[in-house]
């Protein structure tokens, strides 16, 4: 297992999610991401919207899972 945080997702708290793979903590996000945003904590928006055009524009949006799979293969392992 390893931890990404938010904000190495590219949001803005310090929230800590576990996952054998970067997809897992990428969906954590996503969901963190939409329960933050659904209980009106306006920090969280940007980072939603952001994840919801990557959704929309899964081409465009391929450097940036890239790099969130490359970030999640360098962190050691919890
Ligand atoms: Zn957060």
């Amino acid at each position: 297992m390893k931890t990404m945080t938010c904000r190495q997702l590219g949001g803005p708290c310090d929230l800590a999610h576990r996952g054998e793979t970067a997809d897992d903590v990428i969906t954590a996000q996503d969901r963190h991401l939409k329960d933050a945003v659904r209980s009106g904590d306006a920090d969280h928006q940007e980072a939603r919207d952001a994840m919801k055009g990557r959704w929309r524009h899964p081409k465009q949006s391929l450097g940036w899972y890239r790099d969130m799979k490359q970030a999640f293969a360098d962190l050691p392992e919890d």
